[in-house]
């Protein structure tokens, strides 16, 4: 007895076919045309696209920065995963300075326990290997491994809290390359970037549009070429993360055109969003969309359109890290630097990217289950349980109603907050029904946005080393 996906439109990388799916127990069993429907529960999916959950691979919840913490926790933060179409999260586990990465897993897993609504897993994000030459530190990523982290996340800005040198990210990218495991990067020059918000504060410019100001996209051109021409030294395969602009683009392409095992993603906000339209230096209302790296010119988003669809960005992730205007962006308020950095986005992911990709012709419908499912499962060592639909593998699977109209608010998002990034807009497809792990937890066709499993259902994904998928 299980459950079959009849009359849908099966939508692959490559392909799309008029298929059923039979789902029993966790796993699909079989996927094939006109598939026996005898002792099983049918669902109807005629007119619908049947899709690999979503899985978004940046995500920030209950995440301490700046004096507060983001507002979704895993409860909320993984419903609204689900209700968008996202049925497997990738956190960060943030090791403190001081810490080991062991106690940053510890605190993650607690953080996730009995909350998370769907599947996630961890990176594990770097920022001390401990005394001495940083042996301790390098055994304890083998440790990480074992536990079923195969990514390791690096940052170069946020001096003095986040940013590592070049000398111990070299480290780390070494021993990645030992372990197959993926070294993924936040590449933005911090000591450079330092200097310019101290002058800018000095000369009186602390409104939120000199946040994104006081980033510029060459900061981050440097960093990304610094980042992955170390990893090419070490022989690791990198992934740069929230790549913003077509100036770091071209950093990775050249590298990519030399060989190196170099790998991206973007966000959905530097695809639609911009510095013309949504910072202007107008009002404290642009802190509503302070993060880092910062909203670009309008200009910055065709090349990165063409840059997935060319294949040298692989990954549309949200980069999630939700604050209230009201009372948490407001610490910032007079002081753009304590803005706390970070938006609201894992709701909305698979609706912006179908409906200014697909609808608007810039992607195939192929090309978006290859972004936002596909491509993050293979590239994360995960592709043996997710991002397929295909017997064997977790049914998580997302009904897709491509004519559905959805009018994104605030008002009626699961996310906790009182914002959204997105406000207002209409949008022309939508999740209709989502599976996770056979599961039925989201049907927005009879309780939109309504979450209906059970808290604190999903589970740590534990995935294995494969170097991005070069290995
Ligand atoms: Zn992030």
């Amino acid at each position: 007895m299980g459950t079959l996906i009849q009359n849908g439109t099966v939508v692959s990388s490559d392909r799309s076919q008029l298929l059923d799916v039979l789902m029993e127990g966790e796993k699909i069993a079989k996927v094939g045309p006109g598939l026996d429907i005898a002792g099983h529960t049918v669902v109807d999916a005629t007119g619908l696209l049947v899709m690999p959950g979503g899985i978004d691979v940046h995500t920030h919840l209950d995440m301490p920065f700046g004096g507060t913490t983001s507002a979704d926790d895993y409860t909320t933060g993984t419903q609204a995963a689900a209700v968008g179409g996202t049925t497997t999260v990738i956190d960060f586990a943030l090791q403190s300075q001081g810490h080991t990465m062991k106690e940053a897993l510890a605190t993650w897993l607690k953080k996730s326990d009995n909350k998370a609504c769907v599947d996630f897993s961890l990176h594990m994000a770097v920022t001390d290997l401990g005394p001495g030459d940083g042996s301790q530190g390098l055994r304890e990523m083998e440790e990480m491994l074992a536990a079923g982290i195969s990514s390791f996340k690096l940052f170069m800005a946020y001096p003095g809290v986040l940013m590592i040198d070049d000398g111990l990210m070299f480290k780390v990218m070494q021993k990645a390359a030992a372990l197959n495991a993926l070294c993924c990067i936040h590449a933005e020059n911090g000591s450079a970037i330092d200097i310019v918000v101290a002058q800018m504060i000095a000369e009186g410019k602390t409104a939120p549009h000199y946040h994104a100001l006081s980033r510029s996209p060459k900061a981050e051109a440097e960093a990304t070429h610094r980042a992955i021409a170390l990893a090419d030294m070490a022989g690791a395969a990198v992934y740069i993360v929230h790549l913003s602009n077509e100036y770091a683009l071209d950093e990775l392409k050249f590298m990519q055109a030399r060989g190196a095992k170099a790998l991206a993603e973007t966000c959905t906000q530097y695809l639609v969003l911009s510095l013309e339209d949504q910072m202007p230096g107008k009002s404290w209302e642009e802190a509503k969309f302070v993060f880092t790296p910062p909203l670009r010119e309008k200009r910055h988003q065709a090349p990165l359109w063409k840059a997935l669809v060319e294949g040298s960005l692989s990954v549309v992730s949200t980069d999630h890290c939700p604050f209230r205007f009201a009372d948490q962006k407001e610490l910032g308020r007079g002081n753009f630097t304590k803005i706390p950095n970070g938006g609201p986005g894992i709701e909305n992911r698979l609706q912006i990217l179908w409906h200014f990709g697909v609808n608007a012709g810039r992607i195939t419908q192929e090309k978006f289950v290859e972004l936002c499912c596909t491509a993050p499962a293979r590239i994360f060592g995960m592709g043996k349980q997710k991002g397929t639909i295909a017997p064997g593998l977790d049914a998580d699977i997302l009904l897709w109603d491509p004519k559905a109209e959805y009018t994104i608010s605030a008002a009626t998002q699961c996310m906790a907050t009182d914002y959204s990034m997105f406000e207002g807009w209409k949008v022309q497809g939508n999740a209709a029904k989502v599976f996770s792990r056979g599961e039925l937890v989201v049907d927005n066709t009879v309780q939109p946005g309504k979450f209906l499993g059970a808290t604190g259902r999903g589970r740590f994904v534990r995935r294995e080393a494969n170097a991005g998928g070069f290995a």
